[in-house]
């Protein structure tokens, strides 16, 4: 498999270090509202990389960190008067909603910056022992230009850096040694939160947070780093920088990084107020349209958002499930149910579909030419299958189209809808089996329930019940 390396800038084959095992560290959001689409980008991309590192056989190892403690959860606990905690928890929850609808699945693990604290004093207390790091009135500074290899990922030249830094330096900083050298650790201000620490009651800077969850669940050096490509620089190189002088080996052996999600050709941002939250797409259209829209562009193409494509992956999208409920319906209607010898050849055809979606996801995760395969699938499905189908034959198009959205994270199959009065009857079957002392079949209305996702929950007041 192919993975474009920003650190390289290079298309290299992909080799992990321990084979069959893949750790990958995504930098995650900070919590201090709903995601915005353009968050939801490298939540997307970078999900459909793990399952497809699965659907290859690799156990993936996935990290990705909640930053929970910033500037901006400082200012939203102070505008609404709650903590910076509640207000972390809050957006933690709405995420975690946010990308369960968007197929999303949850990582092997969720850091959150808050509860990694000892960790980052323990890496920085070394980054001071080594001299890469100096402390200054409370503050401690990463001494930049201590690393002769700062600058490797963004590819920028140390010295036009420095000029335009000094430039810009912002009063306060007059104490570090070099326009270049950034924060670990910072003295808290009035009324923030804060840790102990041997330097002051203060917080890390945002940069120490990876490298120290990144090293505790996935180890000094990982496979795989991504992020949105904003964070190149500085985030991921200074990253970079902390972790390979604190633990003398290389950091992340492959640097990937998605392209922005734009609005009227402009970069979709919080600060811009060009946004949409994911809150606000699901008001609208079903978050797997969402997802098919962002998959349908190459993850290093910018993309632009409007709703001409918004519509466009919606018709895709319902295109591709009415292939699967036509499919559907000829399987619950064939009259036999066996392959003759000819649907046996053209079956062996559904091979080929698998193949040419694999080349295309093992060129540098090329989603887009990989749902065009599935796009040829339904063309088959829809002039290959008919009412003379056998069930076999049928069954297969549909698992091969169903297998190859689920790569990619996206479910082709209608959920079946169940009402609340189809529950409720159930429920009156159930109860009058008790009352004829009729468990058995009372405990099969049970399971049958527990199967369409509703559990029931014996209470005083009666039963009651809830959908998981
Ligand atoms: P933040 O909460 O700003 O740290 O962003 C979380 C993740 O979303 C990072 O990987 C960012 O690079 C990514 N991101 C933010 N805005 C966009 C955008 N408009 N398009 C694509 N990725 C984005
Ligand atoms: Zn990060």
């Amino acid at each position: 498999m192919l993975l474009y390396n920003t650190l390289t800038k290079r298309r290299e084959e992909f080799v992990p270090i321990t084979p069959g095992k893949v750790s990958i560290y995504v930098c995650g959001p900070t919590v201090y509202d709903y995601i915005h689409i353009g968050n939801a980008r490298p939540m997307i991309v970078f999900d459909t990389l793990r399952r497809y590192l699965e659907h290859k056989g690799y156990e993936v190892n996935y990290v990705s960190n909640f930053t929970d403690v910033d500037d901006k959860i400082i200012k939203k606990s102070i505008e609404e008067g709650i903590s910076s905690q509640e207000v972390s928890e809050r957006y933690i929850k709405e995420c975690k909603q946010d990308m369960d609808h968007m197929n999303v699945r949850p990582a092997t693990v969720h850091p959150r910056a808050t509860q990694e604290i000892d960790g980052m004093i323990d890496m920085i207390s070394t980054l001071i022992e080594k001299d890469y790091a100096y402390e200054k009135n409370g503050t401690v500074y990463f001494r930049t230009r201590k690393d002769k290899e700062y600058g490797k990922l963004s590819h920028k030249n140390l010295d036009d850096l420095r000029s335009g830094f000094r430039a810009l330096q912002v009063s306060g900083e007059e104490e570090k040694e070099d326009p270049l050298d950034f924060v670990l650790w910072k003295p808290k201000k009035e009324g923030e939160p804060f840790w102990k620490s041997p330097w002051s009651e203060g917080r890390p800077g945002w940069h120490i947070e990876c490298s120290v969850m990144s090293r505790k669940y996935l180890g000094d050096t990982i496979d795989i780093h991504a992020g949105g490509e904003d964070l190149v620089f500085p985030h991921h190189e200074n990253e970079i920088a902390q972790s390979e002088c604190c633990n003398g080996v290389p950091f992340a052996h492959y640097w990937l990084h998605n392209a922005f999600l734009n609005i009227d050709n402009r970069k979709m941002s919080k600060s811009l107020g060009n946004f949409f939250t994911v809150r606000d797409i699901e008001s609208h259209y079903d978050l797997q349209v969402l997802r098919l829209f962002m998959l349908s562009a190459h993850y290093r193409s910018p993309l632009n958002f409007s709703d001409k494509l918004m519509e466009s992956a919606k018709a895709s999208y319902e295109r591709i499930r009415n292939a699967v409920d036509n499919l559907n319906f000829l399987i619950q209607h064939a009259g036999s149910g066996q392959m003759s010898d000819s649907e046996k050849e053209k079956a062996e055809e559904l091979a080929g579909f698998t193949q040419r979606f694999d080349e295309a996801m093992d060129d540098d995760i090329n989603t887009a030419d990989a749902i065009a395969v599935i796009f040829d699938l339904v063309r088959f499905a829809n002039s290959e299958t008919g009412e003379e189908s056998s069930k076999d034959f049928v069954q297969s198009v549909k698992d091969e189209i169903l297998m190859l959205g689920d790569i990619i994270g996206m479910q082709f199959e209608r959920k079946e809808e169940v009402l609340d009065s189809q529950i409720e009857a159930l429920i009156s079957q159930r109860q009058a089996a008790r009352a004829a002392k009729n468990f058995a079949l009372a405990d099969e209305i049970r399971d049958q329930l527990a199967g369409m996702g509703i559990t029931l929950l014996d209470t005083r007041e009666g039963v009651k019940w809830k959908r998981n």
